[in-house]
This record gives structure tokens, sequence and C-alpha cells, in this order.
């Protein structure tokens, strides 16, 4: 282990990320770099412990505990107390295809189970992470390293975001020639054009595309299986065919005035965002705003804006409003306010439930005073002004109630508590229903009762000889590090269909 007595001597440090009056005017990453100095004093906290949780990635009670792609943590993280940093790169990627989308953007479900974190701060797992990957590129430790042997096999995968590029990362590794099929104009999925920028700069996502393209992997833009291309051509064509097209079909809400214009799932708002960015190659708002013609995006520029739904990507939408320059900012939650520590139901090494402040709500404070969420609200209607135009929102505060026998809790207005708020952008983030239909229709593939593509967790195959699905297609939205798990794993079952056994890790 690193320092024995590290964790008592040290406490949890991480980098100061940019000031958020400063990062507020451009699209340029939040987070700063650390000094080597102190990842190793933050990698000296790790006591090795026996039994280390942090790299299981168990499901607990329907959370995530630990680390999905079990990640050696405990020895790299021994590796750069020592400044071994060589060494811990190889111990990273053993497990992690793209330490660099993880290391920035993974919620480090290994952090809440580090043993430590029983009774202190956990461990930094995750900036640990993120800084071995990039001193690995920064001194040029990472490479292309194309197969030696090719086996001849050919597979398509259809989609490429974190789940697709893994498999096909892995996949290539094996030595088959693997094509990779995006409907969208650049390659990432939801690492491009999900994501914002200043949480994943997206020279970050082509670098990793360029390392690949480098080792052999074909990228195919602007071509939609099914659409571009139909699919049963793909599966003739190809040996096997894994499809990776995640989970982008939107929940609404059907409400009085939906239909009204300002209203748009966030999604469509967020996309636009980085297309425009990425199209204009502008460094800040104000020079990407003085570009002429091609404003494509939604603007909320001088709008009150209101977010409903309270998770991630309503922070993405919180942080791209106030880059607009959003007059005024809210975001609504009809869920109950989390505890701000651990409750005796969930406890260590479960995901801890608690109330977290992340990038954009912070932001939200330093520019409005306050933070932008309500908690145990509901909308009741939309109302728009002659133009159909959306200008205000009707809500009411509710409470959860469980019924005499213990059902699930149900919500109920609170009379009284009536609101209307004014909104000419209101942006829906109230999480995913599955796969779109064209693909899977199709290809007339068998769905699960959640409407994902059916595949046993492990197998990854379909009701479809030769095709295989992995990521947010199979398994619903999720997480990028549970999409790069499921890549690795799905492309180890395509090589034993397609050799009789595999090797891959
Ligand atoms: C706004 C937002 C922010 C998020 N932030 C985080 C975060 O901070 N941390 C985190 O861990 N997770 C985050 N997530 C979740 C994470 O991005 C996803 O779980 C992950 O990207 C899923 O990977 P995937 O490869 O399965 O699918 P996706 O990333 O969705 O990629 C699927 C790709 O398939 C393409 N495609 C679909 N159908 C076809 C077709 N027929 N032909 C060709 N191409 C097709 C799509 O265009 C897309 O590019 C976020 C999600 C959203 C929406
Ligand atoms: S991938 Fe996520 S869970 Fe795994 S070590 Fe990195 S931050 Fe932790």
């Amino acid at each position: 282990m690193g320092k024995a007595t590290g964790f008592m001597e040290y406490e949890r440090e991480l980098p100061s990320d940019r000031p958020p009056t400063e990062r507020i005017a451009d699209w340029r990453e939040f987070h700063l770099p650390f000094a080597e100095e102190k990842l190793r004093t933050q990698g000296a906290r790790c006591m090795d412990c026996g039994t280390p949780f942090c790299h299981t990635g168990k499901l607990l009670n329907g959370m995530v505990s630990g680390c999905p792609i079990n990640n050696l943590i405990p020895e790299w993280n021994d590796l750069v107390y020592r400044g071994l940093w060589h060494e811990a790169l190889e111990r990273l990627l053993k497990t992690n295809n793209f330490p660099e989308f993880t290391g920035r953007v993974c919620p480090a479900p290994c952090e809440g189970s580090c043993t430590l974190g029983i009774n202190e701060p956990p461990v930094t797992i995750k900036n640990i992470e993120a800084a071995i990957i990039e001193r690995g590129f920064s001194e040029g430790w990472v490479k292309p390293d194309p197969p030696q042997n090719r086996t001849g096999k050919k597979v398509a995968v259809v989609g490429s975001g974190p789940a697709g590029l893994a498999c096909a990362a892995q996949l290539n590794r094996a030595g088959h020639w693997v094509t990779v099929f995006e409907r969208a104009d650049r390659i990432g999925g939801l690492l491009t054009y999900g994501i914002p920028n200043m949480k994943l700069e997206k020279h970050i996502v082509q670098r990793r595309v360029d390392l690949m393209t480098a080792e052999g992997v074909k990228f195919v833009t602007n071509t939609e299986v099914g659409i571009d291309y139909p699919a049963d051509k793909l599966v003739s064509e190809f040996d096997a065919v894994v499809l990776c097209g995640g989970a982008t079909k939107p929940r609404d809400l059907p409400i009085e005035g939906r239909e009204l214009k300002g209203i748009h799932f966030a999604m469509e708002f967020l996309h636009a965002n980085t297309k425009d960015v990425l199209d204009g190659q502008a460094a800040t708002p104000s020079l990407w705003e003085s570009r002429v013609g091609g404003r494509k995006y939604i603007s909320a520029k001088n709008k009150d804006v209101v977010i409903i739904g309270g998770g991630d990507t309503g922070t993405d939408c919180v942080a791209t409003s106030i880059r607009h320059g959003c007059k005024s900012l809210a975001q609504f939650e009809i869920l109950n306010r989390p505890p701000d520590e651990r409750q005796p139901g969930n406890p260590w090494p479960e995901w801890p439930n608690i109330f977290r402040v992340d990038y954009g709500q912070e932001e939200a404070a330093a520019v409005f005073g306050h933070d932008p969420r309500h908690y145990a609200i509901m909308t009741k209607k939309f109302v728009g002004d002659e133009n159909g135009h959306v200008k205000e929102l009707h809500t009411v505060q509710i409470e959860w109630v469980t019924g005499d026998n213990g059902g699930r809790p149900t919500p109920q207005e609170i009379p009284g508590t009536e609101k209307v708020w004014p909104a000419q952008l209101v942006l829906l983030s109230m999480g995913f229903l599955g796969p779109e239909d064209t693909l899977p229709d199709q290809l007339g593939l068998e769905r699960d009762e959640r409407s994902n593509a059916r595949a046993e967790y492990g197998q990854f195959a379909t009701s479809i000889e030769g095709v295989f699905t992995a990521g947010d297609m199979r398994r619903g939205q999720s997480l990028v590090v549970w999409a790069i798990n499921e890549g690795r794993g799905a492309a180890c079952e395509v090589d034993r269909y397609l050799m009789g056994k595999t090797d891959l890790p």
C-alpha cells in the first residue's frame, strides 16, 4: 500500500474549479489540473484495505456501489503515491478504455464505497484517474497500438457513444475489422452531443477517436442505420453487428399547453448548442453570438427559463442557459430534497443518496444569489401569449404520501400552494424512455418490458443470430462507465461468437 498512515495524516483535497463568474463566459472545461505532489499525497490516503469495495461494481438496493468496470483502484493509488505514473497508467488501461472520459464525468460510485468514507471523506479516486491518463497523453505514453494479426472477420457497431466506442476498441484489439456507424455528424454519442463542452471538451473525445482510427477502426458518420443504410443489408454484409444506439426517447409532460412554442426537450437544446459551439469554433459566448447567420441553437438569452427535472441533464441545461445570459432560472424536481447526510436506510457501501451541489447550481448561485432548485413541485399547466408562445407555468407543491397498506408513495397536492412562474423557455428534462423504434422495428428485435433491446447482461446477444446489443440501448439511460462496461462485455461475446473462444479482458 501507499503510506501506511497516509489516511490519518492527510485531508481529502481536490483542485479548485475555475471560479463560476469567470467560467460562465466561455465553454471551456471548469476543472483545473492538480500539482503532482498533491496528487501523490491524495494517493497516499488509500488504505489498500483487505476488501476494497471501491472496485466491486455491484448493485446494492438498486444503486451501483463501487466501480462498474472494476478499476484496480488501490493498485494505481499506490503507484501514484510512489510516483510510478507509467505503471499506474498500465494498470488503469487494463480495465478502462477511456479514463479521460470517466475521470471527468463519472459520478464516482467508487468514492461512495471507499472504506475510508465510513468515517472520513473518501479518497479522491476520480481526480487521480483523470490525472493518470492526462499524464499518459502528455508524456506520449498513449500511442496507437494496432493489432499484430487480423482475423479477417468484419463487425459493424451501430452508434458511437461510449458503449459503441469501447466495443469497437476491444474488437479491434482482438484483430477484427470494425466499422462504427453514427447518424450524427460527429463521433461520440452523448459524450459529444449530450454532456456539454464545459464538462468534457470535445477535442478530448476527438483525441480518442483519432487514436482508434490510427489503430484501424473505421468511422462512418451521417449514416442512420435503418434509414440511410438498410438494417438487413448491414446484418448480411458483416459477420456480426453490435447495436449501441442509446436510449434517446425523452419522457414528455402531456399537460395543458404542451403544444406551445418555447417548450423543448432538454436534448434538443443541448445538442443544438454543442453543435453550434463546435461549428463556430468559438471560444466565448460573446464571440459565438456575434457570428452572423448559422445560429440554429435555441437561445435562452434574456429569457425566464424553467427546467423541469432535477437530474444531471437538467443541471447541464442550467449551466448552458447561464452561458447564454438568461434573465432568471428555476429548476423543478418532483421528489423531495435529499438529506444532507446518509440516512440509516442508506448505509455504506451503498451510493450515498444525499444533497449535492453540482457545477450548474454553483454557477446559478453565483449569478442569481440562490440555488435554482425547487423540490416537491408539480407543473399543472403551461399558459401561452397571443402568439402561441409559452409565457408562464402553473405549479403546486406536493407531498409524498404512503398509503395505509404501505405501498409506493404517491404525490398529493398541498392546497394553497399554487404558484405562477414567468417562462419564455421551458426545458423538459425528466429522463428517457428507452431506445427509438426505427432500427429495432426494422430488424424485428425483441424488446423487454421497458422497451429496451432484449439481451441478457453478460451475454448481450439479441433475439437475432449474430446481432448483439450494449449500453443504454440494452439497459436504459445510465452512465458512461456502465456503457464502457457493457461495450467491453459485448466485445467479449462477439469475439467468442466469431472465434469460438475469447482472450479479451
Ligand atoms: C445531457 C446528458 C448528460 C449526461 N451526463 C452524464 C455524466 O455527466 N456522467 C455520466 O456518467 N453519464 C452521463 N449521461 C449518461 C451517459 O451519457 C449515457 O449513459 C451514455 O452516453 C450511454 O452510452 P451509449 O453508448 O449506450 O449511448 P449514447 O451515448 O446515447 O450513443 C448512442 C449513439 O448511437 C447513435 N445512433 C442511434 N441510432 C442510430 C442508428 N440507427 N444509426 C446510427 N447511429 C445511431 C446516436 O446518434 C448516438 O450517437 C448523460 C446523459 C445526458 C443525456
Ligand atoms: S470509472 Fe468512475 S467508478 Fe470507476 S474508478 Fe473511475 S470515477 Fe470511480
